[in-house]
């Protein structure tokens, strides 16, 4: 059956390859802006003070910590 064959299926696929490379480009750029924090025992992925998973838009800001553990820093620097 040639009617199983689906160009727009491609289509989709390539608009959202680009859509995708599109974030990503962007996503790097607010990582410049933001000055990413960085720590020595930070691994990518945990919080460096609970070891709690951080969210995926804090860790695209290049935060370090979770919310939590941010607010009790910034509550006790004042
Ligand atoms: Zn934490």
């Amino acid at each position: 059956m040639v009617d199983e064959f689906q160009p727009a299926a491609d289509e989709n696929d390539r608009a959202s390859n680009a859509e995708y490379i599109h974030n990503q480009d962007s996503l790097e750029r607010v990582r410049a802006l933001a000055k990413p924090e960085s720590h020595p025992d930070f691994d990518g992925r945990h919080c460096v003070e609970c070891a709690e998973v951080i969210p995926g838009p804090r860790l695209a800001l290049g935060k370090v910590r979770c919310v939590i553990c941010q607010q009790r820093l910034e509550g006790s620097k004042r």
